[in-house]
Order: structure tokens, then sequence, then C-alpha cells
């Protein structure tokens, strides 16, 4: 494994990160009833760290749990406290962290009400998630030839296990094509979103992504929508098709793990010239200056260690 700090804390409890193990019959396991949440903690110039937008990701943790019908056996203050302190005890400045909740063993039928619900939160290094290079100067994406979820197939607004599926699939494909991230479209065949990332897209000066209706509710998304309309660009909240997007100025992609990644090619055709664009530039910029804590403006969405 690439990747690995020390603890993980599981069920209210730090265990060494080797033995933080489950049994081969979790319900999660064979049937993906289990939800989780990324989130990302930066350290900060002055010294310090702190987490990126906590509350809104504790929300989204809950909201899932309310979602699947298996909420969280804890409170929210648990929650983020079992967060920060696993951040802590790792000893991390900057890292990605998952928590996790799934249905455990007992029942092996698909109803299984009474499975105990175990939670985990893990906290490891983790660098750029489309890399460096993507961020600097953007990726080369593909559209999928799987469908993004229909609203009643899946419940799109939560990140449930099982829904990811769809996601392996349409990276795996794009991947093996040789191409940085995979596309979707909505069963209407509008652009829906990137395997784990919203997509955003620029054409004179107007900034436009998709709305929440079947998509995950990003909190990047959210954070570059206020940082866009706080910098007076006109933004809107929209459908739109394929060949809109392979005619856009600019686009780009956001996510906890991706940040803001600039997309430079989508199958096969530039966007723009094929370099991130002018209004990308400068919306990711302020994005890394808020989550670095160097905007007074966007202060209120840090949670320091
Ligand atoms: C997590 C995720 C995103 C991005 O959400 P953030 O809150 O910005 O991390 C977008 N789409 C999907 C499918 C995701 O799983």
């Amino acid at each position: 494994m690439s990747f690995k700090s020390k603890k993980i804390w599981l069920d209210g409890e730090m265990v060494r990160w080797e033995e933080a193990k489950v049994h081969v019959l979790t319900h999660a396991l064979h049937y993906g009833t289990g939800y989780f949440e990324g989130i990302r903690c930066y350290a900060l110039e002055d010294g310090h760290s702190a987490v990126f937008r906590l509350d809104e990701h504790m929300r989204r943790f809950f909201d899932s749990g309310q979602i699947l019908g298996f909420p969280l056996p804890y409170t929210v203050e648990q929650i983020k406290l079992a967060t920060l302190d696993i951040i802590r005890v790792n000893g991390l400045k900057e890292c990605y962290i998952r928590p996790l909740a799934f249905v455990g063993s007992g029942e092996m039928g698909l109803y299984a009400p009474d499975n105990p619900i175990h939670v985990a939160i893990a906290a490891w290094p983790w660098g750029a998630y489309l890399g460096e290079e993507g961020i600097k100067n953007g990726i080369r994406a593909k559209v999928s030839s799987y469908t993004r979820h229909h609203v009643n197939v899946m419940m799109t607004k939560s990140k449930v296990s099982g829904n990811y599926i769809n996601s392996v699939l349409a990276k795996n494909e794009v991947k093996k094509a040789g191409y940085d991230e995979a596309i979707m479209l909505d069963t209407e065949g509008y652009v829906a979103e990137a395997s784990g990332e919203n997509i955003f897209i620029i054409r004179q000066q107007r900034v436009k992504t998709t709305p929440l209706t079947s998509i995950l509710p990003g909190i990047t998304r959210d954070s570059v929508l206020t940082i866009a309309r706080d910098k007076e660009y006109e933004v809107q909240e929209e459908r739109f098709t394929r060949d809109e997007l392979y005619t856009a100025d600019e686009a780009f992609f956001t996510g906890t793990a991706a940040e803001v990644t600039p997309i430079r090619e989508v199958d096969n055709r530039k966007i723009g010239p094929g370099c991130p664009g002018p209004v990308t530039l400068k919306l990711q910029q302020t994005f890394f200056n808020a989550i670095k804590g160097k905007d007074k403006k966007y202060k209120k969405w840090l949670t320091y260690i």
C-alpha cells in the first residue's frame, strides 16, 4: 500500500492501522450497504492545520445515512471530534480523511435491519488525486459509455458505497483507453458529472454547472459557486449537453480529492486553446487561497486542529 498512517478510529476506539479489519460476511462487502465522506485537512501558512468545511461534510455524512436508511449510531459532535482526533493522533499536518459507515455481519439476506452499523475514520497523506501536472495544465477526459444514475435507481445525493460501481466502471473504461477521467451523462443524455467530481464549463465569462437533480451535491462545487458569485461572474446551475461542453471556452472538475482540476481535452477535442483558461485559473487560485487560509473572506470554512 502506498499510503499509511498509525491509527484508525473504529467504533469509538483508536486501533492500529493494520488491525482495522472486518469479517468477510460484512453485509456492506456483499451489497454495498455503506456510505462515506472525503474530507481534506490543509497545512496553513501560520503553521496550523485546518479541516475544510467540516460542518458541511458532517451534514452530508449524516444525510447519506438518512437516505440509505441506516443512520449513524453517533451524534454529529462525536463524529466531528473523532475526525479531528484521528488527524491529531496520527500527527498529520495535511491529509485526506475518509469516514465510512457500513452495515456489519449478522443477517446475510438483503433485509438486515438489525445488523450493527460500524463506523471507521481513517486519515492519511494524499496529494493531488488527478495529479499535480493535471492541476497545473489540465487533464484529458472522455465521455463514458456508462450512464450516470437515474434519480430513482440510485440515490444520487448520497455517497452510498454501492453507487460507486457505476463510477468504477466508467473510470476503468476511460483509463484503459488512455484518458485521465470519465464524464458521465444523465439518463436523458445531458452532462451529469465525473466519476468522483462535479463539472463546470465557462463560455463568454459565464460560469455554468449541472443542477443538483441527479448529481452528488459537491462541497467543492458549492465553494466554487460561492467564489464565482463573489467575483461577480454570471453563474448558472443549468443542464447542458455534450456539444455545449465541446464548445465551451473552459471547463474544470471540482471535488475534495481533485480540488479544482482544469479539463484541457474532452473526447479528443481541445477545450478552448487546450490549456487552463483565465476564469478557471482565477477561481482555482481563489479556491487554493481559501483552503490555505490566505483569504479572510473564506476563513469561516476552516476548522482549526
Ligand atoms: C464526492 C463526489 C463529488 C465531489 O464532492 P465534494 O464534496 O466536492 O468532494 C462529486 N461527484 C461524486 C460522484 C462524488 O462522489
